[in-house]
């Protein structure tokens, strides 16, 4: 195995990671083993913060004619459900976590305060951020490209259910061509579906790379750090 790249890194999942293939809710045999490579991070002295989606729960674009930031705020604490399900299943396996919110829920878990991530960090804590950026009309993406600026990770581990950014969906067209490097400027410009552009451009100002890698693959999360997997490479 290659030697790890970064020291500390941002792991961003979608909720429906976490679903598996039932698309909804939790297959826990999926969250055990996402977890099991969170711990191979930890174990390889990698400082590890985390952010999950709700999307397996819910989404505020699902609220059809709903009051948008009530939707929104279920979909932030959906993402609290998730990072709770997470923690769960590190703290079985022996990794010390921590999970911060930001709407504060002080019985369930910490507010988010940098200092003190950061301070776990350095512990060698897992420090998973819950509820987005705490605002609605935003997305996980952002709250990540957030977290990640404000605590010094040095890149975002965007782990999706495709192998990385094509030019059209692989999916629906066979002949979909997968870029192996892009610069933040032609995400922007193609409006290529990595993030959205908010958090991209998040990202962009603060000099983050992200990697874009399928989960599906065991293993792939600590290969994206050692550049051992054939994702997509996303910088400046
Ligand atoms: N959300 C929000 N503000 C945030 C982060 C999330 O309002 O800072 C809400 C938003 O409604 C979003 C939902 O939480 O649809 C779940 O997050 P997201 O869709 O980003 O999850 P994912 O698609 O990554 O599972």
């Amino acid at each position: 195995m290659n030697s790890p790249k970064y020291k500390r890194v941002m792991l961003k999942l979608s909720g429906e990671a976490l679903a598996g293939k039932k698309g909804h809710g939790f297959d826990f045999d999926v969250v055990d083993r996402i977890a099991n490579e969170v711990k191979e991070l930890v174990e390889s002295n990698i400082e590890v913060t985390m952010v999950v989606g709700g999307g397996n729960i819910w989404r505020g674009r699902n609220g059809v004619g709903m009051e948008r930031s009530t939707s929104d705020y279920m979909g932030m604490l959906a993402t609290c459900i998730n990072s709770l399900a997470m923690q769960d299943s590190l703290e079985r396996m022996g990794v010390h976590t921590r999970v911060q919110t930001a709407i504060e829920m002080k019985e369930v878990a910490e507010p988010f305060i940098r200092r003190r991530a950061v301070r776990h960090l350095e512990k060698g804590r897992v420090v998973i951020f819950a509820a987005g950026s705490g605002n609605p009309y935003f997305s996980t993406d952002t709250a990540a490209a957030l977290r990640a600026a404000e605590t010094d990770a040095e890149v975002i581990l965007l782990a999706k259910k495709v192998d990385g950014v094509y030019d059209s969906d692989p999916n629906i067209n066979p002949s979909a061509k997968k870029f192996d490097k892009l610069t933040f400027k032609e995400v922007l410009e193609k409006d290529l579906k990595v993030m959205d552009a908010t958090a991209t451009s998040l990202c962009k100002e603060n000099d983050i790379p992200i990697i874009v890698f399928a989960l599906d693959e065991p293993g792939n999360i600590l290969k994206a750090i050692t550049g051992e997997v054939t994702g997509t490479l996303v910088t400046n």
